[in-house]
């Protein structure tokens, strides 16, 4: 099938290179010129494993292609994505206008039956405006399309496993013309098709999110109950992951969730559910203990280390998560510049992401290349991204590098009983 993809960002890139992997031909569009320009000459702007080489086998295979040109897109494609971002703005609701602006254009340039997909992450109701945008715009109004909402669940670090290998794919749409294109265009990916109303498919994205968004803050509430009454939380969390009704993954307790989706879309549906009627205080709650999670971890840093000024401190992981470079809403932002605000000298350590925390972190940080060369001399390590090659660090090597064997663990990669055997002061969540 003939595919444009608008918006060639995390979700846009992975979404048209899997398209175009299993024998579409798929045309990526971004208004950012550098990006385009760097995607034709083979280099990918984002860290995503599998990704670089994927890309190249499909352009030059001749099936995926960079534009900057959303006329040429949407001319030669009968369906169109558009994977633009939906930021919050400052009262939590989502910034819809890189949608609309990407809804006017396509109107601008359809020349015949369109269906028009959006991927991005939006409030409930959005697709009924996009429609009407669509609607508004069109010169020739005799032409027909149809307008599906098509949520992305891909995980950053494993996105394209989780793109051609879907637990499910949620389509809902008002035609059977467009349910029956997209079933085949799906067909090789498997995965369990489900066809929704679109009102439905919308709020699939929010709930699911905001629903993993409240395992992670439950947990995170109950760690600070095992703080206080001397239980440890990893084995509070195996004994209740292990009942399939609550399941293992996302009792993780750590210092919060970030990255580009939960927080925004977490207060996303807070404010679309006020606007409809409804006051969604559990997710107030949700929001508010993750917001104090990272709070409580500075403030046990600042506990053991007493003065903070003058000390060298060590930070091992920026990203919000592992396995990507991704910095949007990481809780190691506020941890660092907290740390500064006290004057600690910060040495800072990520397996890929230093580049971009350099646009997002204040200048006065030094950036290591090497786990081990950021520790030397440090009064302190902590840890704010599980990485795995943090969980497999030498712990012998890590005390003989520090200054003073003090390591307070955000993420519990390590045994307390083993630190504590190697003579390290060690602090971690819940335990
Ligand atoms: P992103 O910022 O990485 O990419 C968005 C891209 O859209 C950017 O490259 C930007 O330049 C481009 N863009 C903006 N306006 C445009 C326009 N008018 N024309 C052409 N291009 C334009 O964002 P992302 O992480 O890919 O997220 C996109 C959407 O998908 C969001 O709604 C997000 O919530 C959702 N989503 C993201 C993830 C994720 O893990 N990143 C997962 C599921 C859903």
């Amino acid at each position: 099938m003939n595919i444009c993809v608008i918006g060639t960002g995390y979700v846009g890139l992975v979404t048209g290179t899997s398209l175009a992997e299993i024998g579409n031909s798929v045309i990526c569009i971004d208004n950012d010129e550098k990006k385009i320009k760097d995607l034709k000459n083979g280099k990918i702007p984002i860290y995503e494993p599998g990704l670089d080489e994927m890309v190249k086998k499909n352009v030059d295979e001749g099936r995926l292609v960079f534009t900057t040109e959303i006329k040429e897109g949407v001319v030669n494609s009968q369906i169109i994505f558009i994977c633009v971002s939906t930021p919050p703005r400052s009262d939590g609701r989502a910034d819809l206008s890189f949608v609309e602006n990407v809804a006017r254009s396509i109107a601008k340039h359809i020349n015949e039956y369109k269906i028009i997909i959006d991927k991005s992450t939006v409030p409930v109701e959005t697709s009924e405006k996009v429609e009407e945008t669509i609607k508004r715009n069109i010169k020739d109004k005799t032409i027909d399309f149809d307008v599906v909402s098509n949520p992305e669940f891909l995980r950053e670090g494993t996105a394209i496993y989780d793109t051609m290998h879907p637990d499910r794919i949620v389509i809902g749409v008002n035609s059977k013309k467009a349910a029956d294109i997209l079933d085949k265009l799906y067909k090789p990916l498997g995965g369990e098709l489900i066809i929704t109303n679109i009102k439905s498919a919308e709020i699939i994205k929010h709930a699911s999110n905001s629903f993993l968004a409240m395992k992670i803050s439950f947990i995170n509430a109950v760690s600070r109950i095992c703080e206080l009454s001397g239980a440890n939380i990893k084995e509070v969390a195996l004994g209740m992951g292990l009942d399939q009704r609550i399941g293992r993954r996302f009792l993780n307790a750590g210092i919060g969730y970030g990255g580009s989706c939960f927080p925004k879309d977490v207060s996303a549906f807070i404010k679309i559910s006020e606007e409809l009627g409804y006051d969604f205080n559990l997710l107030k709650s949700v929001e508010s203990v993750n917001k104090d999670q990272v709070q409580h971890f500075i403030k046990k840093i600042e506990k053991t280390l007493w003065i903070v000024k003058d000390k060298k401190i060590t930070v091992w992981g920026l990203a919000f998560k592992p396995d990507t470079d991704d910095m949007r809403n990481a809780p190691s932002i506020p941890i660092i510049e907290t740390l500064l605000k006290d004057c600690a000298k910060l040495h800072v350590y990520d397996p890929v992401s230093s580049e971009k925390a350099k646009e997002v972190l204040p200048d006065n940080i030094t950036y290591h290349d090497n786990m081990y060369d950021a520790l030397k001399g440090s009064e302190a390590l902590i840890i704010a991204t599980e990485w795995d090659e943090f969980k497999k660090a030498d712990l012998d090597k890590i005390k003989n590098l520090m200054s003073q064997p003090i390591v307070i663990d955000g993420r519990n990669i390590y045994d307390p009983l083993i630190m504590k055997e190697k003579g390290f002061i060690y602090t971690s969540i819940g335990r």
